[in-house]
């Protein structure tokens, strides 16, 4: 039986399920991938999510390592941006009970450390919007969140937990609004110390327009108040 291919989708990481062409370990299509010494040594450099234990995938277009699961990401200190570390680094640190998670690298590699590795958190505030159609009418779409930055002191890999199923505002985050985030979490423009309080009061505007309602589940209600409802809205309003 033919050797299977040892390179992975560009795009999102997936092993590839080609048969290896000749006696190389790669297919044709994955013939680039040879000469990438991360892909050569993936079997033996495995991560798992800090959040859910899954194996994280290597994508190869954005350097990093990713949880399909939560979609949560890691970047290692070879792959990060110095400038984007330097500016998660200038964030409020967050030191909450039961908030620390062990660094995903840390936790393989037993030459890095011996013990627990726990990351350190920066609180990095983002707003996304999203714009899109229906028909010919334009439409936008906020999200506002606040992810829980990891950075772990001892090996410098940074892990960017999943903004979750939904927003602060309990709105649902599509892929769109996910692939916005992404894009937010790697660029620097985002973490500067105006940006982050304007984006805060920004969030705490469009919470306080909320209606305040929140289900046995826990679910917050996404509609706006209704002024004469107080702090509901029309479905949620009390009954006097
Ligand atoms: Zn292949
Ligand atoms: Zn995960
Ligand atoms: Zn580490
Ligand atoms: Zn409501």
């Amino acid at each position: 039986m033919a050797k299977k291919c040892i390179g992975v989708r560009e795009d999102i990481g997936e092993p590839c399920q080609r048969p290896a062409s000749g006696d190389s370990d790669f297919c044709w299509l994955h013939k680039q991938q040879e000469g990438d010494m991360k892909i050569l040594y993936l079997q033996d450099d495995v991560y798992h999510c800090p959040d859910d234990g899954q194996k994280l995938l290597y994508v190869p277009r954005w350097k990093e390592h990713k949880c399909d699961m939560c979609k949560g990401f890691l970047l290692n200190a070879k792959e990060i941006d110095p400038m984007l570390l330097e500016s998660i680094l200038t964030l409020p640190e967050v030191t909450e009970e039961g908030l620390a998670v062990e660094c995903p690298t840390c936790s393989t590699d037993s030459d890095l450390s011996d013990g627990e590795t726990p990351l350190s958190n920066f609180a990095a505030e983002w707003h996304l919007l999203s714009k899109g159609k229906i028909g010919f009418v334009p439409i936008e779409t906020s999200y506002y969140g606040v992810s829980k930055i990891g950075h772990c002191k001892v090996c410098g890999s940074t892990w960017f937990p999943s903004p979750g199923e939904r927003d602060a505002l309990g709105k649902k985050v599509g892929w769109k609004a996910l692939s916005l985030w992404r894009n937010a979490m790697r660029s620097t423009d985002l973490f500067g110390k105006q940006q982050q309080s304007s984006l805060r009061e920004g969030r705490k505007r469009a919470e306080a327009k909320k209606c305040q309602h929140v289900d046995s589940n826990g679910k917050r209600c996404t509609d706006l108040k209704v002024h004469k409802y107080g702090d509901f809205c029309f479905r949620h309003r009390q009954k006097r």
